[in-house]
C-alpha cells in the first residue's frame, strides 16, 4: 500500500519520511516532510486559504462536510484498513473509529448550518430600548491543528470539521507516526469540493510543530496530545487562542451493589481498547472491598482470554502499541511498580511492539502507574472501604478527563457524578465511552477548552456584534 503526501502544491523540499506498520515493521507509505524554516511559505498559503474559506457560504461549507462524510462512509473499509496499517488498531476498533469520523463530519455540517449567532435582547434592561442587534459567529482565520497518533482519523476530523464549519483555514500537522489517514481525509474533503488552499497538511515532528505554534499568523492552536507537548506549546504560542486536549488516568469506581458481570466486561474493554492507547482508557479501578476478590478474579480471567496479536485479524482484541519503544517504556513503568511491592495478576510480557494486557494490584500510591498516564494496556485494581475513600482516591491525580462509576443505586450514581473531578462521568459504563457531540475535555491541570463538535466550533469562531441604533415603532 503506497501512500504519498501530495496535499500541498508548494514546493517545500524533497525529503521523504517512511510510515511504518507497528505490527509488521514494514514501510506502508511515505510522506514529504516539511522543514521548520518553510513555515513562512506555509502560512502565506494558509492566509490565502483563510480568505477563500471566509468567502464560502454556510451552505457550501455544510455541503462539503456532508459530502465528505458520505464518501468516508462509502470507503469506510479502506479507511479502517489504513488505520490498522499505520496505527496498529484492531480492524474492529478501526471500523468504529471510521464510523465515528463520519458522525463528526455530519455534526460539523449541522453546526455550519445551525450555529450562526443570536439576537441580543437590547431592550431587556433599561437604557438600550432604542437599539436592536445580534451577534454572528465569525471565523478566527488560520488555525494550527496538531494531532496525536492514537486516533489518526477521528481526532483529525474533530479539528477539520468544526474549523471548516466555522469558515477557517487550517494548517494541520498530524502525528509523524500516523499521517496517512489525515492525508486521505483531506483528499476526501477536497474531492467533496473544499478549495485546495483551505487545509494545508504539513508532515514533520516536534520541530515543525513548534515553528507552526510560534507563527504569528495563526489565531489559534488546537492541540491534542501529551502534557509535556502541551506545556511546550503554551510556553511558546504567544497571544493565540489555545485549545488543549491532553492526557488522562481515568478512574472507575465499582460499588458493592454494582452488576459485577457488566462492570468486568465494560472495564476490560475500557482498559485495553486500542492497546490502552486511549486518553479516556480506564487505568485505575477502585472496587468495594466486599466484592474486590470476586471482581479481581473475574477481571483477570476475562483479561487472560483477550487475544493479542495481528490487528488485521477479525478475532484480535489487542493489537500492538505504536512502537516497540513505547511498549518497552510501559513495561519499565510496570517493573518499577512491581519492584516497589505491586502484585502482578497477569500480563507484562513484551514481544516487539506487542505488550500483553497487564493487571496489577497492591500498587503504592507513589508509583508512576498510579500517578501518571501510562497510555498502554496496563490497569491497576485497588480496594476501598468507604464511598468517601473511593471518591478521594479517584480524585487524587492532578489532571483528569473522564471517570466512571458502577452502582445499582441512583443516589450513589448522582453523588459520584457530582463529586468526581472529571470532564465526564460515565454511570454504569467504563471511562472510555465518548459520543462525538458531547463536550469533551480535561477538568483540572491543563483543562483548556472542549472538543465535541459544537463546542470546538464555538471555540474556533468569534462573535461579532451588529447593533442598530435609533429603531422605533416606525410611527
Ligand atoms: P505527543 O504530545 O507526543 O504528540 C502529539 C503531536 O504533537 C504530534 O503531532 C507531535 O509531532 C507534536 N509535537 C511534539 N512536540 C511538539 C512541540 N514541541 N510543539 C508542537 N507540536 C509538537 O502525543 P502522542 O504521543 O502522539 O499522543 C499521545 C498523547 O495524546 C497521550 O497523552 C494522550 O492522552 C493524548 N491524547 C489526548 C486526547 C484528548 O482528546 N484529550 C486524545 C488522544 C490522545
Amino acid at each position: 500500500m503506497a501512500e504519498t503526501a501530495i496535499r500541498s502544491p508548494l514546493h517545500l523540499g524533497d525529503d521523504m519520511a517512511p510510515v511504518r506498520d507497528p505490527y509488521t515493521g514494514e514501510t506502508i507509505g511515505s510522506v514529504c516532510v516539511v522543514a521548520a524554516d518553510a513555515v513562512g511559505a506555509v502560512m502565506r498559503r494558509a492566509r490565502e486559504g483563510s480568505a477563500t474559506a471566509r468567502r464560502m457560504s454556510r451552505a457550501e461549507r455544510a455541503r462539503v462536510l456532508d459530502g465528505a462524510a458520505r464518501m468516508l462512509e462509502e470507503r469506510a473499509e479502506s479507511f479502517a484498513r489504513l488505520i490498522v496499517g499505520e496505527a496498529g488498531k484492531t480492524i474492529v476498533q478501526a471500523r468504529k473509529e471510521t464510523a465515528r469520523a463520519v458522525n463528526t463530519l455530519r455534526l460539523s455540517a449541522a453546526e455550519a448550518r445551525r450555529n450562526a449567532g443570536e439576537v441580543i435582547p437590547f431592550d431587556a434592561y433599561e437604557g438600550s430600548a432604542e437599539r436592536q442587534g445580534w451577534f454572528t459567529r465569525e471565523p478566527l482565520g488560520v488555525i494550527v491543528a496538531i494531532t496525536p497518533y492514537n486516533d489518526p482519523l477521528n481526532l483529525v476530523a474533530h479539528k477539520l470539521g468544526p474549523a471548516v464549519a466555522g469558515g477557517n483555514a487550517v494548517v494541520l500537522k498530524p502525528s509523524e507516526l500516523t499521517p496517512l489517514s489525515a492525508l486521505r481525509l483531506v483528499d476526501t474533503l477536497v474531492e467533496a469540493g473544499l478549495p485546495e488552499d483551505v487545509v494545508t497538511v504539513v508532515n514533520g515532528g516536534a520541530e515543525l510543530g513548534a515553528a507552526l505554534v510560534a507563527a504569528r499568523e495563526a489565531r489559534m492552536v488546537s492541540f491534542t496530545g501529551g502534557f509535556r507537548t502541551g506545556e511546550a506549546i503554551a510556553r511558546s504560542a504567544g497571544l493565540k487562542r489555545l485549545a488543549m486536549d491532553l492526557g488522562g488516568n481515568a478512574p472507575v469506581i465499582v460499588l458493592e451493589d454494582a452488576d459485577l458481570g457488566a462492570a468486568v466486561e465494560a472495564c476490560v474493554s475500557g482498559a485495553f481498547w486500542a492497546a490502552g492507547q486511549n486518553c479516556v482508557g480506564t487505568q485505575r479501578i477502585l472496587v468495594a472491598r466486599e466484592v474486590y476478590a470476586a471482581f479481581r478474579d473475574a477481571f483477570t480471567a476475562r483479561t487472560r482470554r483477550l487475544r493479542a496479536g495481528d490487528p488485521g485479524d477479525e478475532l484480535t482484541d489487542v493489537g500492538p502499541m505504536i512502537t516497540a519503544e513505547a511498549a518497552a517504556a510501559a513495561k519499565a513503568l510496570v517493573d518499577e511498580a512491581l519492584a516497589a511491592g505491586a502484585g502482578l495478576l497477569c500480563g507484562n510480557r513484551l514481544d516487539g511492539a506487542l505488550y500483553s494486557p497487564t493487571v496489577l494490584e497492591d500498587v503504592p500510591a507513589t508509583a508512576a502507574v498510579w500517578r501518571q498516564e501510562v497510555f498502554a494496556p496496563v490497569v491497576v485494581l485497588q480496594p476501598f472501604d468507604t464511598f468517601d475513600e473511593a471518591i478521594e482516591r479517584a480524585n487524587e491525580i492532578e489532571f483528569s478527563l473522564h471517570a466512571g462509576v458502577f452502582t445499582g443505586r441512583l443516589d450513589r450514581a448522582l453523588a459520584a457524578a457530582r463529586r468526581l473531578e472529571a470532564g465526564g462521568v460515565m454511570v454504569n459504563d467504563s471511562s472510555d465511552y465518548r459520543f462525538d457531540a458531547m463536550p469533551f475535555g480535561g477538568y483540572k491541570y491543563g483543562s483548556m477548552g472542549r472538543e465535541g463538535v459544537r463546542f470546538a466550533y464555538e471555540e474556533m469562531t468569534q462573535p461579532k456584534v451588529v447593533c442598530v441604533n435609533g429603531t422605533s415603532d416606525g410611527s
